[in-house]
């Protein structure tokens, strides 16, 4: 989608760090990092937010939890833990509406989210 800077970085306009990809989504490390450990997972296609995912992203999903487990074992965050957030929607905090999965570790992390 133009003007969507997820889709830019997946079509690689924006020269971004590819940390994992497969056929359905790339992740790389957040530019803004609220833990030392930071990465987004995000579809290769425009999806603007969780709703909007239909049941044909039924691989892209499984293929989050695939990243997920590798990535938190490559980044080393596996056995302390992690948390991974989807902001959605405008209280949720979500500033870029195309669908991300927030991956964070490397801290301990408060309960509840401010
Ligand atoms: P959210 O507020 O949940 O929509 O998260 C959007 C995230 O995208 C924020 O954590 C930003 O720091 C991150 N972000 C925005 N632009 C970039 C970029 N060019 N590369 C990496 N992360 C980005």
């Amino acid at each position: 989608m133009a003007d969507c800077i997820f889709c830019k970085i997946v079509q690689k306009q924006i020269p971004t760090e590819f940390l994992y990809e497969d056929d359905n989504l790339v992740a790389f490390r957040d530019i803004n990092p609220q833990a030392p450990v930071h990465f987004l997972i995000v579809p290769k296609k425009h999806i603007a937010n969780l709703l909007e995912l239909k049941g044909e992203d039924f691989p892209f999903l499984s293929g989050v939890l695939k990243a997920i487990g590798e990535l938190t074992h490559k980044l080393g965050i596996h056995e302390a833990g992690f948390r991974v957030v989807v902001n959605t929607g405008d209280n949720g905090g979500q500033t870029v509406p195309h669908l991300h999965f927030h991956v964070l570790g490397g801290r301990f992390m408060g309960w509840p989210p401010g």
